[in-house]
């Protein structure tokens, strides 16, 4: 082993320095939240190549976000930047000038990151796709080449669509091309082929799907297209029948790192043990000699399950990849206990809440910092007035400072529609902020154009992209002529840029209207004669000068056509920096990379304004102050979850992985009444993960059972309430007319914590909080494996043990 000076080293607890000075075989790391999983797996890959000299074009490195992979890359710069500082020059990294420290991190980052591989799995088997896809064997005969477009939810629902309504000739109206489009996503995420869909249909919708499912696939290959999904797919049907591919990567990626393990899908972990196997028989004992395959990851923190996540994989870890048959799996399992993100209140309020959940493995997570401050509670009329109370929390936190912080604070929200309220009111007060994962950068109409260009040249098959921009700027060809052409495409069954360069039977077809046409495929023709030496910046800015895209935007000098000229400026920036950051700068990657960009990267925020972004976005970052709003049964948790023990766990993990991104501060919030959707505002209850967080780590204001505290009146009697059997007679009348049907053994009853019941469905349970008093009672009610749920008592068929 290299001597290293420590900067690898010496920021790191025991545990920790187990785990990054392991170089050889499996090894599982899980821990808590802000337990320095990512850290120990960052600081692991630094020490691979400083410390044990593994060349980087051997390591695998997946994370869950790009976000993530490019600051793990930006870590792994200083990290070694740092080693060389010390090991070349012996000075230690403090005492160089700026001006030298980036020198150093430019010349790590050329000469030992190139070749590092890190990424999501998206982008990482993308990238490996642009090398060996047509290796690949289809068994239906399908093809692809290297050049293949890369299609998102919207192109592929267009294929859908196409599909269900002309090649099929079925009503959309029955056969909801989104729904059709998520089912066969969901098979693909675990690994089905159509063929599996049909054997295991057992009606004829699912035999629809089947078929459907097999056509899309035609017609993908026909615009040499993949979807997001079959970006995992085929590189795990390319690994298991093609020996020599897979013992190429199975050689290349000795070190495998993936972050985030509980939320990997089969796909993904097929994947992963295709790679670490390669060729072994039989595969369950690999040959650990020269390879590792390290893993980390939180059980508590899997949310992605309605993406085919499965955290039962990260369970499985140590007796997928034994290292013998008498393996003794403890050896590959490090535990780190203490967390060193959050003040111990935001902690125990954390670990408090997922106690509640039943399907857990039970860990330790120790707090290293100090208590800190409490939780606050933020009770609010409606989302108005919640939006306020949030802005101001931020305003008065900020008020001693000449200087405001802004970029201290985070405000999460279980869906996107709960932001509007919140950027108007920031805006109101003139706060910066940034929408993470907000419309993405590279679904704006004229991005999407740009790009749209760049892939019909790259790849001509691509209609779905062609038939955007065939006549964008307009050069006069109508929904006519374009049907006209397909329709010689398909009969003629040549592809339609073929047919659009066919001047003869282009004037037979379409007569005087092949003008436009002509116009769109002389500048295509073109532009073509560029595509060999350019890179994607250069080839974007001659699309929007040739095919007189910037002229039209020029000319029409609105404020909104400023804009879109500035968002295509940012694009050309994004391939620049795309050229700049990898070795070969292909217009192919930069696609791939446009297609999977997720947030907005490649747009220069305000580095320092308030993040807002969903509970789901905010896993593995961390906050000095974060905001939870909405805390209401029906919208955290979400409607779908709360009678299903299993969705409404989920949820909870949601809600922890949230409070556990905070460092200092947590403000819950909540609203009385909320308008969503647009519709009426209505009143609400409060969510129960309230109820799940001890009292004394709240400040104040907790909807409570009279007496002394604020008495949160929770507007019972105006709920409207649905009976499941009968529901036309109760749609719409007022609690009171219910209550009195269902009056039950519970009446006049006073209920207190503690007390144990049994639900005619639920079976027994206990009572572990009391919402609103009186007439307005609500109650909280723990029932073993079922989950927790809150009644109402008057309603609830429960009675009293
Ligand atoms: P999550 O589960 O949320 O992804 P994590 O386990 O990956 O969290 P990290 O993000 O790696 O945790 O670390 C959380 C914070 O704790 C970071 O700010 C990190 O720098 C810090 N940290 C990690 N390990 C140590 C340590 N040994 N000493 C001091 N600080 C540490
Ligand atoms: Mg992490």
């Amino acid at each position: 082993m290299h001597q290293t000076n420590n900067f690898l080293f010496n920021s790191l607890n025991n545990q920790q320095l187990q785990a990054v000075k392991h170089v050889y075989g499996p090894l599982l790391v899980v821990a808590g939240a802000g337990s320095g999983k990512t850290k120990a797996l960052t600081h692991r890959i630094a020490n691979l190549i400083e410390g044990n000299s593994i060349d980087p074009y051997n390591i695998l490195a997946v994370t869950f976000t790009n976000k993530a992979a490019k600051e793990m890359k930006g870590r792994l710069e200083v990290l070694l930047a740092q080693e060389l500082a010390f090991n070349q020059f012996g000075q230690p990294w403090t005492t160089l000038k700026e001006i030298d420290q980036n020198q150093l991190r430019t010349n790590v980052h050329q000469e030992r990151l190139q070749n590092l591989w890190i990424g999501t799995f998206h982008s990482l088997f993308s990238r490996l796709l642009r090398y060996d896809i047509e290796k690949y064997t289809d068994p239906e005969g399908l093809k692809w080449t290297r050049q293949f477009s890369i299609y998102d939810e919207t192109d592929s629902q267009t294929l859908v669509k196409e599909i269900i309504s002309q090649d099929m000739s079925l009503d959309p109206k029955r056969y909801d091309p989104k729904k059709i489009k998520r089912l066969i996503s969901n098979a693909k995420n675990q690994c089905l082929t159509s063929n599996d869909l049909l054997e295991k249909a057992e009606n004829n919708f699912d035999k629809t799907v089947a078929e459907a499912y097999k056509r899309y696939r035609i017609s993908l290959s026909k615009n040499n297209s993949l979807d997001f999904d079959d970006l995992l797919l085929l590189p795990v049907f390319l690994l298991r029948q093609n020996d020599i591919v897979r013992d190429y990567w199975h050689k290349r990626f000795k070190h495998i790192l993936v972050d985030e393990y509980q939320d990997t899908n089969r796909t993904q972990y097929e994947l992963i043990k295709l790679i670490t196997a390669g060729n072994t028989e039989p595969k369950k004992f690999f040959n650990w000699e020269d390879r590792s395959i390290f893993v980390v990851g939180d059980a508590d923190q899997s949310i992605y399950s309605f993406r085919a996540a499965d955290f039962r994989i990260l369970i499985g870890f140590q007796e997928d990849f034994k290292t013998s048959i008498n393996d003794d799996t403890n050896s590959s399992l490090i535990k780190l206990e203490e967390n060193y993100r959050s003040s111990s209140n935001i902690l125990d309020a954390a670990n408090s809440l997922i106690e509640n959940n039943s399907e857990r493995i039970d860990k330790v997570l120790k707090a290293t910092k100090e208590k800190g401050e409490l939780l606050t509670l933020l009770s609010c009329d409606d989302e108005i007035s919640e939006a306020e109370a949030i802005t101001n929390k931020i305003k008065s936190l900020n008020n001693y400072n000449q200087n405001p912080i802004w970029k201290n604070f985070a405000i999460l929200y279980r869906t996107r529609a709960q932001s509007r309220v919140l950027e108007e009111s920031l805006v109101r007060w003139r706060i910066p902020y940034t929408i993470f994962g907000g419309l993405r950068f590279y679904d704006r109409r004229e991005i999407k154009d740009a790009i749209a260009y760049l892939k019909v040249l790259v790849n001509s098959s691509d209609n779905v992209s062609l038939l955007r921009i065939i006549n964008v700027p307009r050069r006069g060809i109508g929904k006519t002529t374009i049907q006209k052409l397909n329709e010689l495409s398909n009969r003629l069954n040549i592809p339609l840029w073929e047919v659009l360069n066919d001047k003869q039977s282009l004037e037979e077809t379409i007569g005087r209207s092949s003008k436009g046409i002509n116009k769109f495929t002389e500048v295509m023709n073109d532009l073509l004669c560029y595509l060999e030496n350019s890179g994607p910046a250069q080839l974007l800015q001659l699309i929007l000068e040739k095919s007189g895209y910037l002229s039209d935007l020029l000319s029409s000098g609105t404020e909104e056509s400023e804009d879109r000229r500035n968002n295509l400026q940012e694009l050309i920036n994004a391939a620049t920096q795309y050229e700049e950051e990898t070795e070969s700068g292909d217009v192919e990657g930069f696609l791939s990379t446009a297609a999977l960009t997720t947030d907005n990267d490649t747009k220069k925020n305000n580095p320092n304004s308030v993040t807002l972004m969903t509970l789901h976005n905010s896993k593995g970052l961390e906050f000095q102050n974060v905001f939870i709003t909405g805390l209401e049964q029906g919208l955290f948790p979400s409607h779908r979850s709360i009678d299903t023990p299993s969705l409404l766990e989920e949820e909870r993990r949601l809600c922890y992985v949230g409070i556990t991104r905070a460092k200092e501060r947590v403000f819950l919030s909540h609203a009385r009444e909320r308008r969503l959707w647009g519709g009426m505002r209505e009143a609400t209850i409060p969510s129960i993960f309230l109820s799940e967080i001890p009292e004394d780590l709240i400040d104040g204001e907790l909807p409570q059972t009279g007496g002394a505290s604020i008495r949160r009146d929770l507007h019972l009697d105006r709920l409207t309430r649905v009976d499941r059997n009968n529901p036309n007679e109760f749609v719409n009348k007022p609690i009171n007319a219910v209550r009195k049907l269902y009056s039950g053994p519970s009446k006049g009853k006073s209920w207190i914590v503690g007390d144990k019941l049994i639900h005619s469905k639920f079976g027994k349970g206990e009572i572990i909080h009391i919402f609103g008093s009186g007439e307005k009672i609500s109650l909280a009610v723990k029932f073993g494996d079922k989950g927790s749920k809150i009644l109402d008592p008057r309603l609830a068929p429960i009675r009293y043990v």
